[in-house]
């Protein structure tokens, strides 16, 4: 199939989802599902059995047989759908978002767009669909990095108005801001009480290295474990073995293109899932109750953050005036330049000056850009310079949570007060009071 390639395969007129062997010139037979080829010019990703997903070049086909025409009968997108397998098996929702779990790679416009939809996904895994009971609906077709605090609340809504109908909840989303919506939804979902699990994916699912496949298989297994809760679940480790379940007020992207980008901050992560083994180890502590859930989505989004750096002026501070909240990504144990030793550093009179005007009417909360360790404002000068100012200390708060987290308490109380105490006040594991110095490496 080397001449002509294009005109040949088209002549399969292969649609995703259709079962082919494909013999290789190096005498090879591989047997799977034929994935939408994310290539124009006729390279052909398969889905292997084992779930697996591979790349054949063009060049190294020899010979390739249609088994199985993929079931016809397409339904719409956008609706609720229901994929009953069993009566035994748990019945799950993806709520769909966008992002790379459900994208295909643009060679026309040189990147990655969303694309697929769920019944796209259906078709490249249909081993998810013979575990569980799934429905699936289209929320948005979005990066993540185009969100907004209103799509927070679109989500919990829809959340919120399944939740009695399913055993669990998938929510595929991008990966750049997904930490964001986890927090929001722990906040939003009051007594939740069934597992709620972001599943995202850094390759693109059209292609053979795709984690996809992996974490969706693994957030059914979670979810099989009826824990109730927030979670992130995301590969472990770089290759295909285990998958990590992250509460989602503790977790954060720690690398840009790694599978394995996700970690839970200052604690193991809340539960590792072998799939190959079938096996689920649980770290973290399951709180349930008997309360009923309630929908607390209401959002200040006046909250600015501001990140210190080396020669930040007071008009730094100033842009965030106005604001009815302010999270500070503060250096070490919490700190900004309010100390003056030269006259370099006088001008370190004028911010504290302006962050003490600040905080008689705004909520003011500090966070550390260590990422690990908590803030302790009791340490240095510094520290209790910026406390008398009338800054809260954020504790062990994750600073991307702590943002989430002020927007919600301001939008769900009447004062000030009010939403500093809200703020503080331990939610959905968003605090860690004992630390284990052995997770840090
Ligand atoms: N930029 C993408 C997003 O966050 C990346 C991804 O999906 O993983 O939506």
């Amino acid at each position: 199939m080397s001449n002509g390639k294009k005109e040949e395969l088209s002549n399969y007129d292969l649609s995703a989802g259709d079962k082919i062997r494909i013999k290789t010139s190096s005498e090879e037979v591989r047997e799977g599902f034929f994935i939408p080829s994310a290539k124009q010019d006729g390279d052909i990703v398969l889905k292997l059995e084992s779930g697996y997903n591979i790349g054949l070049k063009e060049e190294n086909i020899e010979k390739l047989e249609v088994i199985e025409r993929k079931k016809q009968g397409k339904e719409d997108v956008g609706k609720n759908k229901d994929f009953k397998y069993s009566k035994d098996a748990k019945n799950v929702l993806i709520l769909h978002t966008g992002g790379t779990i459900a994208s295909r790679v643009s060679y026309e416009e040189g990147g990655v767009k969303p694309g697929f939809s769920v019944e796209d996904l259906k078709e490249i895994y249909p081993e998810i669909f013979e575990t569980a009971n799934i429905s699936s609906e289209i929320i948005s077709q979005m990066l993540s990095e185009d969100m907004e605090p209103s799509h927070w609340k679109k989500i919990s809504e829809k959340v919120f108005e399944n939740l009695e109908d399913f055993d669990g909840i998938i929510i595929s989303h991008g990966t750049d801001t997904m930490q964001y919506t986890a927090s929001a939804l722990s906040f939003m979902i009051k007594n939740i009480s069934k597992p709620v699990v972001l599943v995202g994916s850094q390759r693109s699912s059209d292609r053979p290295s795709s984690d996809s496949f992996l974490n969706l298989k693994a957030a059914v297994k979670f979810i099989e474990e009826g824990i109730p809760g927030v979670f992130v679940c995301m590969h472990g480790s770089s290759d295909d073995e285990i998958v990590f379940v992250h509460r989602g007020t503790r977790v954060r992207k720690m690398h840009t293109s790694r599978r394995d980008a996700f970690k839970s901050i200052r604690s193991e992560p809340f539960a590792e899932i072998d799939i190959e083994k079938d096996k689920l180890v649980l770290n973290g502590e399951i709180q349930k109750t008997e309360d009923e859930t309630e929908l607390l989505n209401d959002l200040d989004e006046e909250v600015g953050f501001l990140k210190v750096v080396p020669g930040m002026k007071k008009k730094d501070l100033e842009k965030l005036e106005g604001c009815n909240g302010l999270i500070i990504e503060g250096t070490g144990l919490g700190h900004l330049p309010v100390n003056s030793f030269d006259e370099h550093t006088k001008h370190h009179e004028k911010i504290l000056g302006k962050l003490e005007e600040i905080c008689e009417d705004t909520v003011v909360c500090m966070t550390s850009q260590c990422i690990n360790g908590r803030v302790n404002l009791d340490v240095y000068d510094s520290g209790v310079k910026i406390k008398d100012a009338g800054v809260v200390s954020g504790r062990s708060m994750l600073p991307g949570t702590a943002y989430v987290k002020l927007m919600w308490a301001l939008g769900n109380s009447d004062t000030l007060e009010e939403s500093k105490d809200l703020l503080l006040k331990n939610v959905a594991g968003e605090f860690i009071e004992r630390e284990d110095y052995d997770v840090f490496r």
